[in-house]
């Protein structure tokens, strides 16, 4: 490794489970970058406490589907000035409704978001993490993207396309030691399902054989492991967080 500092990049860290990574990675001793795009203050509440906890942090404002930016980004941030241990690509948005009423926009901007937005950040890393021969590549999937959803037809597809993704970039960048592997999380309590309507969350609930939603730091575990050494020989997987919801 050279001896530039040990750096995990989260897309979208300023909130819900990016946040809860970003503090979980911070303890396990990385320097801790991350974006967001539309909430300076949650993402500058986030960085200040986790110096508060005794980690480092920086926040950067970049939209993950911008393909000019993610390139700039890389150039000017990463490449030569810190050693990039870790990707996770968790950056997400939904916009819901059924597939009769979903218009050409709303699909488009889950794809870009979700899926391209993903593409595009697992793209530079693995220039530099091939270059390192090390790395880890850890996507937020979805169990959406595992069983499907009435009214997410497009995030669905987004997520289920991470695995695909997942899978093939395991596959392309294992000789150089370089892991890829996909958490796909079931309902967790964050800003995304807090709209939720109650009879809706009670159905959900009902569905989840543990009996409840999740945390964010249920899902930040499993991301810390696969970054972990113990996960070293763990590749092209899909580790479901779901409290048993799709099994
Ligand atoms: P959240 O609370 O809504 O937070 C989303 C984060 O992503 C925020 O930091 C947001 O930044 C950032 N973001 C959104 N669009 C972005 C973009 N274009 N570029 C950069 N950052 C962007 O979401 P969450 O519930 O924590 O979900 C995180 C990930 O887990 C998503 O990929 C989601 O699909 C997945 N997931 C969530 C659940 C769940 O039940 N919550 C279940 C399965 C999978 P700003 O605040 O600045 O907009």
């Amino acid at each position: 490794m050279s001896d530039l500092t040990p750096t995990a990049l989260i897309t979208g860290g300023s909130r819900g489970i990016g946040r809860t990574v970003a503090f979980t990675l911070a303890a396990a001793g990385y320097q801790i970058y991350f974006t967001y795009v539309s909430r300076p203050e949650a993402a500058q509440q986030t960085v200040a406490d986790i110096e508060a906890a005794g980690g480092s942090a920086r926040a950067f404002c970049l939209d993950s589907g911008d393909s000019e930016a993610v390139s700039r980004f890389f150039a000017e941030e990463i490449k030569g000035k810190v050693h990039l241990s870790v990707l996770v690509n968790n950056a997400g948005i939904t916009r819901d409704t059924l597939v009769l009423r979903m218009k050409d926009e709303d699909f488009d901007a889950v794809i870009n978001t979700n899926l391209r937005g993903a593409f595009l950040f697992l793209r530079e890393a693995a220039k530099i993490m091939t270059r390192q021969r090390a790395g880890r590549i850890i996507n937020i999937s979805s169990v959406v993207g595992q069983m499907g959803n009435a009214g997410q037809i497009n995030y669905a597809a987004a997520k289920a396309g991470l695995i695909g993704m997942t899978k093939s970039a395991a596959k392309e960048l294992g000789s150089r030691s370089v892991t890829v592997n996909a958490v796909a999380p079931g309902f967790i309590e964050t800003d995304m399902t807090a709209s939720l309507a109650e009879d809706v969350r009670k159905a959900y609930v009902s569905a989840i054989p543990l009996g409840r939603l999740g945390s964010a730091q249920d899902v930040a575990d499993a991301v810390a492991f696969l970054a972990s050494d113990k996960a070293a020989y763990i590749t092209g997987q899909v580790i479901a967080v779901n409290g048993g919801l799709y099994c």
